[in-house]
């Protein structure tokens, strides 16, 4: 149950409110969503303990709690929430295109990836130094060689940095780094990563487990709104389905869903739901054309010879030529696009 206070209530009612509850011994957590108290009840609530806090003056209303989550709730923040990293206005009216190679591998590389970035009107490069990969044998990433040459080449771009952290120890490392932390699909319900991330001031984006629902991928974003990082963008990466041909199924409704749903940014990452270069650019332009808040796409200057996600990974022409599909796109949705002048 939600006990919702009336907006800018007084401290003495929102004491009173904390007494009663207190008194009956209830199990509750507040929290503060757009200028209102609220007070999270676990479990059931007798019927006269929800009667006798509805009769306070400053409680707007006492209501079973339907979705699992409060703070990432549009119906107690209606207005979009905007993340910020460096060039990046995520959620705004602009849309956003972070992209990059799937992982940090050599400085060459980078910086071409980078280069096509900028000049698509991208404003995040994206890549990772701690890799999650289904094999022990894979490539794992560069580590902080990895993060240290991600940032250099992302300053010298203009770019914000995105990384992703795979381990509540590398935390402290990877966001001495990075702009953005990145959460990856493995990791959507690592809840102990979650609270950790909740206590950093980085933005996160959280990425939807290969099976998750909705309600899952967005208690999952509870977790670090309420341990206290307001700054969580969701990415939809698609979902397993039974047919082996594509790599995942791209949910597209979800966004829509989403977008009603919760005031969180949500991007859309069309290379990993395909796995394959040849959906990549179709998927982005359906994804801006539903109405996403931007884009994480993966980018190679030679695919052939990446160590992760090669058959995914965009040449820089066709990021530019995708980058000239948004421009035309993006205003379908109410949204404006440009590439690099
Ligand atoms: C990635 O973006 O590098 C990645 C590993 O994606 P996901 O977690 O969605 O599989
Ligand atoms: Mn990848």
């Amino acid at each position: 149950m939600i006990v919702v206070l009336r907006e800018n209530t007084a401290s003495s009612d929102r004491e009173k409110v904390r007494a009663l509850l207190e008194s009956r011994g209830a199990a509750f957590r507040a929290l503060e969503a757009s200028g209102r108290s609220l007070f999270v009840l676990e479990g059931e609530v007798p019927a006269d303990l929800s009667r006798s806090l509805a009769s306070l003056s400053g409680v707007d209303a006492v209501l079973p709690l339907r979705e699992g989550f409060v703070l990432a709730s549009r119906r107690y923040h209606p207005e979009a929430t905007v993340v910020e990293a460096g060039p990046a206005r995520i959620g705004g009216p602009s849309l956003v295109l972070a992209a990059g190679p799937c992982a940090v591998e050599d400085r060459e590389g980078l910086e071409a990836a980078a280069d096509a970035v900028r000049k698509a009107g991208g404003t995040l490069l994206r890549g990772g130094s701690f890799k999650p990969r289904t094999s022990p044998y894979a490539f794992q990433g560069l580590g902080e060689e990895g993060l240290r040459l991600h940032r250099e080449v992302a300053d010298r771009f203009g770019l914000a940095m995105v990384s992703e952290v795979l381990d509540r120890a590398d935390l402290p490392l990877v966001s001495s780094y990075a702009d953005v932390l990145q959460v990856g699909s493995r990791n959507m319900q690592n809840f102990p990563l979650l609270k950790a991330l909740g206590k950093v001031s980085r933005p996160v984006i959280l990425k939807r487990g290969l099976a998750a629902t909705r309600e899952e991928f967005l208690l999952a974003a509870e977790y670090i709104l309420e341990a206290g990082n307001p700054q969580v963008v969701l990415c939809e990466r698609g979902v397993r389905s039974f047919d082996p041909s594509l790599r995942h199924s791209l949910d597209l409704g979800s966004v829509v869903l989403l977008k009603e749903m919760t005031h969180l940014p949500v991007l859309v990452d069309p290379s990993h739901a395909s796995g394959d270069r040849r959906l990549v650019v179709p998927l982005a332009r359906a994804a801006a054309a539903v109405g996403a808040d931007g884009l994480l796409v993966e980018v190679h200057p030679r695919p052939q010879r990446a160590l992760s996600d090669g058959p995914q990974a965009l040449l820089p022409g066709d990021l530019l030529s995708l980058a000239q599909d948004l421009e035309v796109l993006a205003p379908v949705a109410g949204r404006t696009f440009r590439r690099a002048p």
